[in-house]
């Protein structure tokens, strides 16, 4: 796998200079990604920096000029980080450069490979990006248009892809043909704007105009003008409502928020239990908590308190056991949990190792009982678009079933959503939704690469 899932790409077209725009941006979608970050803006030629870590330390002292540019955050697994890998990726090529970001994955990008490895393409990175704009390079020059050649492109490219691309003076928005990731365009006095997520425009106040449509080519530059390949059918993915976006952001027309809060009011209504309080696994069960609360008027308390400065980047020194070093990120306040009946909420189980420390840490501070809801239904496909969740192996809901997975994370119940349940919470009908990962029903319809070793 190569291009992640959680990944946020921004573009912003202006008559002021942009370089502090793009980077409150990227600075709010920071929880995509936090490898590392990258801008490019436009004077008379591409200006670009990038670096490892957070926005805030890879911009440290830097300033681009420019009216015109884009920004990448990039998340990535062992063995593809490095700042090769990192974006914006800039071609030069007959038809000149241009920078492109990328949020997604291509399903198809080792055949593409190799099919331009014959035609005569280098490779400088590993990343299915590098892929996708050679070929829109390539497109270009035999098309002699670039968005004829984008075209092109997209009809070779098979998986997800979100992208910004800045060409000369202008910012091109593509959403791939299932709008398997999220992209919206805004709108402020001075600018327009593109972003994977609608908290990029609140941060940089702007308003929403609308989501980039599948298959869609947007060329901004003073105007808005719109192209598009054929949308097989939609497919956005489950997994940006219930754990991936913010709560605050807006897409396809749908607050993660108000999602997330029925998700809890859902499993309050279909698995309810008799407790004293609810309490989330901060901070992605927080949303659904206060939903099943309100739901089933059991009171909601922070059972359980996040280091805010935990990050991807903390290793544990090596003296200190696992199990005990969740509590360097999460500490129980014990007032709160000891002696009491505990519903705790959480998003969603993979390996199921999460869960099972957290009821363990619970128990070990009083908690009497402790029952689990998960507002996820049970994780057990891998995903070939860019979730980090690639082989059978990781899904603990794959090979046991409730019963079995409830003795092994030792909770007093265990009760997951159904997939109807989270279909009537999005509120889409089942065939706009990826829901790959639960069902293994893949929307794209390619022999899968295989990737489960
Ligand atoms: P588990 O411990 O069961 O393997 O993972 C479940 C936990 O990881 C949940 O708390 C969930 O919020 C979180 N989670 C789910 N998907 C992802 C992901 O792709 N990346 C990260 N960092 N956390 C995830
Ligand atoms: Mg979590």
């Amino acid at each position: 796998m190569e291009g992640k899932e959680k990944c946020a790409v921004f573009g912003i077209y202006s008559n002021k200079p942009v370089f502090d725009l793009i980077y409150y941006g990227l600075y709010s979608m920071q929880h995509r990604g936090q490898e590392s970050a990258g801008i490019a803006t436009y004077t008379d030629k591409i200006e670009i920096h990038k670096a490892e870590g957070l926005v805030s330390e890879a911009f440290k002292g830097v300033f681009l000029e420019g009216c015109v540019g884009m920004g990448h955050v990039r998340y990535s697994t062992t063995g593809e980080s490095g700042m090769g890998n990192s974006q914006p990726l800039i071609i030069n090529y007959a038809g000149g450069s241009f920078a492109v970001g990328h949020n997604g994955n291509l399903i198809n990008s080792l055949e593409l490979r190799m099919q331009m490895k014959r035609r005569g393409s280098t490779f400088a990175t590993t990343t299915d990006t590098e892929i996708i704009a050679k070929l829109i390079a390539q497109e270009h020059l035999k098309e002699g248009d670039f968005v004829k050649g984008i075209k092109q492109a997209m009809n070779q490219l098979r998986g997800s892809y979100s992208l910004v691309i800045l060409k000369d003076k202008k910012i091109i928005a593509v959403r791939d043909p299932w709008a398997l990731k999220p992209l919206i365009i805004g709108r402020s006095d001075n600018s327009i704007i593109v972003a994977s997520e609608s908290c990029a425009l609140d941060a940089v106040g702007a308003k929403i105009v609308r989501d980039v449509k599948a298959g869609e080519i947007i060329v901004i530059d003073k105007n808005i003008k719109s192209d598009s390949v054929i949308s097989e059918r939609l497919a956005h993915c489950m997994f940006e409502y219930v754990y991936f976006a913010r709560p605050d952001s807006i897409i396809d027309g749908l607050p993660v928020y108000e999602i997330r809060k029925k998700l809890g009011e859902i499993l309050a209504r279909d698995a309810p239990v008799d407790a004293d309080i609810v309490v989330a696994v901060p901070a992605s069960g927080i949303t659904a908590a206060i939903g099943y609360a309100r739901a089933s008027n059991i009171p909601y308390g922070e059972g359980l308190m996040k280091n805010r400065y935990f990050g991807r980047t903390f290793i544990l020194p090596e003296q200190i056991d696992r199990e005990k070093g969740v509590r360097i990120k999460l500490n129980p306040i014990k007032s709160e949990i000891s002696g009491k009946k505990l519903v705790l909420i959480d998003d969603s189980i993979v390996r199921g190792t999460t869960a099972k420390r957290i009821v363990k840490l619970l128990r070990d501070f009083g908690a009497a009982q402790v029952h689990v809801r998960i507002t996820c239904p049970p994780l057990k496909e891998p995903c070939f678009y860019g979730i980090d969740m690639q082989t059978h192996g990781e899904f603990i809901a794959k090979e046991n079933d409730i019963e079995e997975i409830r003795k092994q994370i030792g909770a007093d119940s265990i009760r997951y959503n159904s997939i109807d349940s989270l279909i009537e919470a999005i509120g889409l009908p089942e065939n706009n939704l990826c829901l790959a990962c639960l069902n293994g029903n893949y929307p794209i319809k390619d022999k899968q690469l295989k990737l489960d070793v």
